[in-house]
C-alpha cells in the first residue's frame, strides 16, 4: 500500500478529483488516499487557508493529487503568521509552492490525438518556480513602481541538475534554455552561466538556448524540437500556458510541482467557478497528472496505462467534453477512461 495526499480544492475540483480517483484506482490498486483540504474555502481556511499541520502531512506522504484552489476574492493574497513573523504570498498556489519547498513546475506539452492543431509536438516545460521575477518583493513610491527579480546560483544549479536528469528519465536528448541574457546581463546571464556549468556534467546531452521571445514563436508555430525547455518563473508561467493553448483545450494539460520533501501534480487550469457542479469540467488535465504522479512513484506501466486509456478515450470521440465541442459529462469521460484502463490491463 502507499498512500498519497488528494487535495480535492474549490469549484470543479471535487468533480475532477473523483474522476481521477477512479481511473487511479484502476489503474493502481494498491493507492491509498489521505483527504487534505486547503485554502480560503475549506473548513477553518478564513483564517489560516495553509495550516502547518496539512504542510506538515503532505510532506510525511511525498506526494499528492492538487485540485485547483480559487484565489480569496478581495486581494488574493495569502498571509500566515508565524514564530518568525509574517509571511505574505501573493496567492494560495504560491503559497502552496514556497510553503512545501517545491522547486520546478513540470509541464507536458504533447498533442492528443485529433484535437489542436498540431499531433506531432512533444516537449516538456520546466519552469523553476523558487525565485526570479515572482519573488514577491515589490515596492511602490507614488508613481514609480519595482519589481525585484531575485536569481541564485543554488536554484539554478538545482533545476539545471534536475532538467538534464529528467531528459534522461524521459528519453529526450536536447535540453532548450529560453532566456533574455541579451537585455538582463546579470540576471538571465546568472542563469545561463549556471545552466552551461551544469550542462558540462552530462556529455551526453545537447544544451541549447535561445532567446524567449523567439521560442515563443517557435512554440506557436509548433516548431519547437523534442526536448526539456528549461525556463525561469515568469517566462515559464507565460510561455506554458501559451503552449498549453497550442495544444488544445486548457482542460487537458497535466503538470508536476517537484520539491526536494514532496511532489504536488495539478493540472493547468484554475477553480473553473463558472462550470462547478454543471458536469461540464473535463477532468483530463487532472487524469493526466495522476499519471505523472505514477511515474514519480515509480509505477512507469500504470502511468503509460492512463495516458493510453485517456489516448483512447478521447480518440473515440465518446469522451469530450463541451470544453472540446462534446457532450460527454465528467463522470462520462471517467468512465470511459477507466473501462480503456480495465481493457488493456
Ligand atoms: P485561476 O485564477 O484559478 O487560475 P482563471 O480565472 O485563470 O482561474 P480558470 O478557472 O482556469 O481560469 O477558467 C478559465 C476558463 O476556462 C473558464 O471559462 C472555465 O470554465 C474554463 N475551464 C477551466 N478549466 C476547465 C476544465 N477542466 N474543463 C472545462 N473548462 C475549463
Ligand atoms: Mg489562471
Amino acid at each position: 500500500m502507499t498512500t498519497v495526499g488528494i487535495i480535492p480544492g474549490d469549484g470543479i475540483g471535487p468533480e475532477i478529483t473523483a474522476a481521477t480517483v477512479q481511473v487511479l484506482s484502476a489503474a493502481a490498486p494498491y493507492l491509498t488516499y489521505e483527504y487534505i483540504e486547503i485554502g480560503h474555502l475549506a473548513p477553518g481556511g478564513a483564517t489560516d487557508p495553509l495550516p502547518d499541520e496539512a504542510v506538515a502531512r503532505l510532506k510525511r506522504l511525498g506526494a499528492a493529487i492538487k485540485a485547483p484552489l480559487e484565489a480569496p476574492r478581495q486581494t488574493g493574497r495569502v498571509v500566515k503568521v508565524t514564530d518568525d513573523g509574517l509571511r505574505v504570498y501573493p496567492s494560495i498556489n504560491n503559497a502552496v509552492r514556497q510553503e512545501l519547498e517545491l522547486f520546478a513546475n513540470v509541464r507536458p506539452i504533447q498533442s492528443l490525438p485529433g484535437i489542436g492543431e498540431r499531433d506531432d509536438v512533444d516537449f516538456l516545460i520546466v519552469r523553476e518556480v523558487s525565485e526570479g521575477a515572482y519573488s514577491g518583493i515589490e515596492y511602490r513610491f507614488g508613481d514609480v513602481a519595482q519589481a525585484v527579480k531575485v536569481v541564485t546560483r543554488q536554484a539554478w544549479e538545482r533545476v539545471a541538475h534536475f532538467s538534464f536528469r529528467l531528459a534522461a528519465e524521459r528519453g529526450y536528448d536536447t535540453v532548450l534554455f529560453g532566456h533574455k541574457a541579451n537585455v538582463l546581463n546579470l540576471t538571465d546571464g546568472l542563469e545561463l552561466e549556471v545552466v552551461r556549468e551544469v550542462a558540462m556534467e552530462y556529455p551526453e546531452f545537447e544544451l541549447r538556448d535561445m532567446m524567449v521571445d523567439a521560442l515563443g514563436q517557435a512554440i506557436v508555430r509548433g516548431d519547437v524540437p523534442r526536448s526539456v525547455v528549461l525556463l525561469d518563473n515568469q517566462y515559464g508561467d507565460i510561455l506554458s500556458d501559451v503552449a498549453a493553448g497550442v495544444i488544445g483545450s486548457i482542460g487537458l494539460g497535466p503538470g508536476g510541482n517537484y520539491g526536494e520533501h514532496v511532489a504536488v501534480f495539478e493540472a493547468c487550469h484554475g477553480a473553473a467557478p463558472d462550470i462547478a457542479g454543471t458536469g461540464r469540467a473535463n477532468p483530463v488535465g487532472l487524469i493526466l497528472s495522476g499519471a505523472m504522479m505514477l511515474r514519480h512513484l515509480g509505477d512507469d506501466a500504470a502511468a503509460r496505462a492512463v495516458e493510453a486509456a485517456v489516448r483512447t478515450a478521447l480518440r473515440d470521440g465518446g469522451a469530450r467534453t463541451p470544453d472540446l465541442g462534446g457532450t460527454a459529462t465528467t463522470a462520462q469521460v471517467a468512465d470511459a477512461v477507466e473501462q480503456a484502463v480495465r481493457a488493456t490491463s
